[in-house]
């Protein structure tokens, strides 16, 4: 473990004893700030999280508006880093938009939480996803491309987000996902998902077939329904969220109202 601070708050959450879970995982707490951004003004708690008994180290961070500790039914986006279209502006994705929806969603629903992982490309990390890039330029999608290099199509860990949510006390949450395993791995791991509330930024010429891809091959949600088609017409933000209905666990979308709130661009 790294040495903090002298002055940081400091805090061990020890992992629950649930049986899928890997061993000796923690989440330390670090310190938290107030940070003002052009979306407006955020808490951002920066912890340290560990999954392998202390072999390797991540540094989840939590971006907070209000004060969600203690309460039930808290938005919260789970959201795993994409430095190129993040900090690059890639064209490929849409996970910057999903950041800043989430962002302003937090904004105008307050209290509202985003952990920020660092698991780029669902896990494979940086330098994988530039190679699974570069084998898309051969004709592969994101799927096969990972398969090709011999890695998991979704890797993604975690067991810092139950942890984190423990740590600020919050007791159920609606998450913010287009993404059905993201939910049943956070369920698994004993987090109280009561409802979801959809991401889905527009699409556009460079990242259509990308998403099309995590609709057809991995079963996320980016439609209002299964006949809808991914040509850039759909984008819609969900205020209200939705409760989670077994028609929805199974890949199809429950009807609900109001579903055209605001456009991402
Ligand atoms: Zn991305």
């Amino acid at each position: 473990m790294q040495g903090l601070g002298s002055t940081a708050p400091k805090q061990r959450l020890e992992a629950d004893a649930a049986p899928q879970e890997p061993p000796f995982d923690c989440t330390e707490f670090v310190a938290e700030t107030l940070l003002p951004t052009v979306s407006g003004k955020y808490r951002l708690r920066g912890y340290r999280h560990t999954f392998d008994g202390g072999r390797t180290y991540t540094e989840p961070s939590c971006i907070i508006t209000g004060r969600p500790e203690g309460l039930e039914n808290v938005p919260v986006r789970v959201h795993d880093a994409c430095f190129t279209s993040e900090v690059l502006g890639s064209l490929k994705c849409d996970c910057a938009g999903q950041l800043q929806m989430a962002m302003g969603y937090i904004q105008e629903k307050s209290p509202g939480v985003i952990i920020y992982l660092q698991q780029e490309g669902r896990g494979i990390g940086l330098a994988n996803k530039i190679a699974a890039y570069a084998l898309q330029e051969e004709g592969l999608d994101t799927v096969d491309a990972n398969r090709a290099l011999g890695l998991p199509d979704d890797c993604r860990e975690y067991s810092s987000v139950r942890n984190i949510l423990s740590d600020l006390d919050i007791k159920s949450i609606r998450l913010m996902t287009n993404n059905p395993r993201k939910i049943q791995v956070l369920e698994e791991l004993g987090v109280d998902v009561r409802g979801r509330i959809p991401c889905i930024v527009e699409s556009q010429e460079l990242n259509v077939g990308y998403l099309a891809t995590k609709q057809a091959r991995m079963q996320h949600w980016l439609s209002e329904s299964d006949t809808d088609s991914l040509d850039g017409s759909f984008c819609y933000w969900n205020h209200d969220g939705e409760p989670l209905l077994p028609s929805a666990a199974q890949g199809g979308k429950s009807s609900g109202n109001g579903r055209l709130i605001s456009r991402a661009d």
